[in-house]
Parts: C-alpha cells; structure tokens; sequence
C-alpha cells in the first residue's frame, strides 16, 4: 500500500469542500441578500438581479478554480480583501456601500485602527467571512482546474462588468450582491478616472487684498460633532459652552442654528478650506485657491492646528500640495486626547498675543464617538453614564459611522456622556481661550463640522451622522459664533470693531458654512464685491441662507448632490429625563 492512495481520494473531494465553503461564504449575507430580493419583489429587475447574482458567484467558481497556485492566491487575497470592506462597511454602518461612501472610506482610511477599536464584534465576523472565502478559492482544486487561464479571465470580466454597470448607475446597485465584487469594481472606477483627471495646478489668488482693517489673527475653529441644541447658547436645556456669559473685551456673536456643508467631517472640512457655495463648491475644491494661500497672499502666517491626528497625518481630503500651503502646521500627538482641546486653547491663546499676523483653522478633537471616555470622570455632571474605559485614545472614527448605541436606556446615557463631553471640550476650551482674546484685536469663527442625531424621539439602533438619506435636520445642525476682541481700528471693511452682535441678531437661525470662507476673506482685506460672484456673500450681507446640506457631498458620477433642508425650530430638544430622574441617585 502507497501513500498516494489517500492523497488522490482527498484530492476528490477538494472541489467539493471549495464548492461548500463558498456557499457557506455566500450564507454571511443572506440578510442583505433576502432584503434585496424582497425590495425588488417580482419584477424584470429581480430577474436582471438573479442573472447577476448568478454570474457573479460562476466568476468566483471560476476564481477558486484556476489552475496555477499563485494566481489562485492573488485572487483569494483580492477578493477576500474586498469582501472584507463590503462588510465592515455595511455591517457597520446598516447602509450599502454605495460609490460616494466608497470614497469616503478610501478617504478616511487612516482610522482603520480606530473603527477596529470601535467595532471589533462585527469587523471580527466580517474577517471570519473573509478566512472563509480565502480559504475556498486558495485551497488546490485537484483534478478540475480550469483550463486557459478561465480562472482569472472570468472574474475580472465579471468585476470590469460590474463597474461599467455601476458608472451607468451613478454607483448604486450592488446591494445584495456576493460581496466581494462591489469594492473591486468601485475601486476600478475610481482608478480610471483618476486616470482620466487632468493633473492641472489650482489657480492663483485672482483678487488683489487691501490691508486689511485689523491687524489681529483671523481664526476659524472647526468643532468636532456638534449638535447645535445642545448648547446654552442655542437652547435651555443646552449645556455649557462658555460662550454665553459676558466677558469684558470679548463680543460673541451667536448667528443661532447654521446649516452646514454637508453630514460628514471630509465634505464639510474640505468646503471650510477651499469656499464655494452650493452650486460652485465643487468646482472650488477642485480648482480654486485655498484660504492658505488666499491669507498668504494677504501677508499672513498661515497655522493648522490639529487635534485629530498625529505624526503629520492628513485628514479631511488634505493633499500633501495643501498642507505645503501651511507654514506652521501643529499636531498634538503627544498629548492626551482627553487634554487635547484645552492643549489646544493654551496654544491659540498664545498665538493671538505672539504679535504675527496669522491665519489660524483649528480642528478640535470636539465630540466625535467614541465619547464615553472623553472627559474625565470627576467633570461628568450628567448621569448615568455608557460603560467608561474601552476608548480613552481614540479621538474618532471617520471611515465608520457606525452605531454611537443600539437601545433607548443606550442612547439615553450616551446623550449623558455627550452632555459631559460638550461641557468639558467646548465649554473647558472657550473658558480658557477667552480670556485670552480680550485685546487681541483677533477675529474668531466658531463652528462645528456637522450636527448629530441623537436618537432623541426613542427608537433603537442608527448611526449619528454621515447616513445617506437622513432622518431630520440634525446631522446638518450647527453652531455658528464670532467671536471678537473689542476696539480695533477705523476704515473699511469687516474687523474686530464691526458690530457683530447687531449683525447676528438680523442674521439669526439664517446662515450657513457657505458664508464663512467669504467672511473670512473679507477679514482678510478682500472685497466682498469682488469675491461674492464667485464664493456668495459673507455674513454680514443681509441675503438668508436656504438652510441646507448635503448627504452625498461627492455626488460622484455625474450626479448632482441633493439638499435637506433644516427648520430650526424642528430640531429635537435635549430631553431633560436623560438625567433629571436619576441626577439624585446614589447609586449611579
Ligand atoms: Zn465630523
């Protein structure tokens, strides 16, 4: 008897066990599958469904049947790797990863590390799914290998099919489909008209400044997740913000509730940075110059201050170009991310007074979940409290907007914790900057980059923010402040002597992110005249705002982003039984 007997009878039943474990594979989705089917119910659609789902899984037969080992692998690792990001991406966040939310994630894919933090359950699963798949295409098809070169031919085909199919779609589609595909054909798209993109450099700054009227710094501060309510200064049962008080030398200006870009950090950021309004601020981002190089033409330092990332790290569409358009540009690597914004505070209250012109944008670490560990726990006036200590370095998760919690009692302590977290970064922070303003002669425009749902009216589940077709106002909801140091010099244009109070009293519950590039470069020594054609009018201009942003801020694909309006007067309260009832309570 030869050892070769048992091998040939396992080499039988190799294709078996491959064919079984991507049926087991396919299983992972059955949910997202059956969702599908019963949406599209009996239709020529779901017969054009069944032909690709069909084709699909032959092309990953086909994938787990090629003949030579190394070409099985490489196509076991892509497809996995692609399985892999469908999953943690919808299993995350509930919604299809459609082509806008590809870009985001590829965008974002620096908290990769923070979202496994946040989600380690369901991204273990979506890795479990991605073993399996590996697993059936890598393993040795024995006998039934495929012959000329089939095995790869047909799953490149079926991804090169899939993207032609998905362009023509604006990106959408793909739901429900064996999982691996959606991802590779996205990325396939996104490489080919990265291919196509002209590689032409920005314009120059067209406009000539006049000197500006005041010498202070220009600032805008750039909040983290703030849902306008939930300050003092825009409702009662808002929490501290420390910019509600009177403090002598300092006027703060609450413009009330403002519309931002869009619900997401990248979009809003990007648009903060480059101007535009709703009709051209794609075309600004993409051509036009930065508010670096508008205050470097200005005859200003330019300053970055940020708390989100560390060792020289680029978030929120920030290329290598821009951030050579940034003379000092600050990170607080080595500083707790429960200290950060008070590190932050310390530092721009020292560059008000350092006696050189700059423009300085500060990006908080503000209130991003994770929030159960983001202010320390003698400061947590709010009660009862989400568990605390599985999140104390994670200062957010921008590629995966997932669940902040799943049940009402859930949601309701982590309204406590978000109480808790405004209280100590945005109140802690403006009490320390504050003071420090008086004098200054500085300019300060405080926002946030997009609100929250905070899943107030009940009902479990949901993300906070960045959801394709939200619910409410909220996500869109956000502050808007200036805040100045009083006095300053005569002349033309805005300055620190302008009266902001009067202006935001006209302009309250009426403006949006759109209007604070061309303020900030009217506050450059720009004039509005010149710049309101292309970037709209600032703050000051008594036109109102449509109150709107965007959920699919890329609208990628020759689509057009579509508008939510916010009513103000609609957005949720903060619901005082969050922590009235057990505020007594010993035991909590
Ligand atoms: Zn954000």
């Amino acid at each position: 008897m030869t050892k070769a007997s048992p091998r040939r009878k396992a080499s039988a039943w190799l294709p078996i066990a491959k064919l079984l474990l991507l049926a087991l594979y396919l299983t992972f989705d059955y949910a997202a599958f059956a969702q599908r089917v019963a949406s599209l119910g009996p239709s020529l659609e779901l017969a054009a469904f069944a032909i690709l789902y069909t084709a699909l899984v032959l092309a990953l037969v086909g994938a787990a049947f090629a003949r030579p080992a190394p070409v099985r692998i490489v196509l076991a690792a892509l497809l996995a790797a692609g399985s892999l990001m469908l999953h943690g991406y919808e299993w995350t966040t509930g919604a299809p990863l459609v082509y806008d939310a590809f870009e985001t994630m590829v965008a974002s894919r620096g908290d990769a590390g923070n979202a496994m933090a946040q989600h380690g359950a369901t991204l273990l699963r979506a890795g479990l799914a991605a073993l399996v798949l590996f697993a059936a295409i890598a393993l040795p098809p024995g006998r039934l290998a495929l012959p000329f070169g089939l095995g790869w031919i047909v799953p490149a085909l079926a991804v090169a099919a899939l993207a032609g199919l998905l362009y023509l779609r604006g990106g959408e589609g793909a739901r429900g489909l064996p999982a691996p595909f959606s991802p590779l054909a996205q990325g396939a798209i996104m490489a080919g008209l990265h291919a196509l993109k002209k590689d032409r450099p920005r314009q120059a700054v067209a406009f000539a400044p006049a000197p500006a009227r005041g010498d202070g710094d220009v600032v805008l501060v750039i909040d983290e997740s703030i849902s306008a309510r939930y300050l003092d200064i825009n409702h009662p049962a808002g929490v501290r913000s420390g910019l509600a008080q009177e403090r002598s030398g300092v006027v703060t200006a609450n413009f009330g509730v403002a519309a931002a870009v869009a619900n997401c950090s990248s979009g809003s950021n990007l648009t903060l940075r480059f101007g535009g309004t709703r009709e051209s601020y794609r075309e600004a981002a993409e051509d036009m110059p930065s508010i670096w190089a508008y205050a470097r033409r200005a005859g200003r330092r330019t300053v970055y201050l940020d708390a989100q990332r560390e060792d020289g790290a680029l978030q929120n569409l920030m290329t290598p170009a821009e951030a050579r358009e940034i003379d000092d540009f600050v990170q607080l690597g080595g500083t707790p991310v429960l200290e950060r914004d008070r590190e932050l505070a310390r530092q721009l209250g020292e560059r008000l007074g350092n006696g050189v012109a700059e423009f300085i944008l500060v990006n908080k670490v503000g209130a991003h979940f994770p929030i159960a560990d983001k202010f320390p726990l003698a400061a947590a006036s709010y009660r009862p409290l989400p568990p605390r200590g599985r999140s104390a370095g994670i200062t957010d998760i921008a590629a995966l907007p997932g669940q902040g919690a799943d049940t009402e009692e859930e949601w309701r302590r982590y309204r406590n914790a978000y109480r808790n977290t405004l209280t100590w970064s945005t109140g802690g922070f403006f009490d320390l900057l504050l003071p420090r303003v008086a004098g200054s002669g500085a300019v300060l425009l405080y926002t946030a980059d997009h609100g929250q749902n905070l899943h107030e009216g009940g009902g479990p589940g949901g993300p906070t923010h960045c959801v394709p077709e939200p619910r409410g106002g909220e996500e869109g909801a956000v502050p808007l402040v200036v805040i100045a140091a009083t006095g300053g010099g005569p002349g033309e244009g805005p300055s620190a002597a302008t009266d902001w109070e009067a202006i935001a009293a006209t302009n309250r519950d009426a403006m949006s992110h759109f209007r604070i590039f061309p303020t900030m470069l009217a506050l450059l020594g720009y004039p509005p005249e010149q710049t309101k054609a292309f970037y709209g009018p600032t703050l000051l201009a008594p036109e109102k705002d449509p109150l709107t942003f965007t959920p699919n801020y890329n609208a990628s694909l020759g689509r057009d982003p579509i508008w939510y309006r916010i009513d103000p007067a609609a957005l949720a309260t903060p619901p005082t039984s969050d922590y009235r009832a057990r505020r007594l309570s010993v035991s909590d």
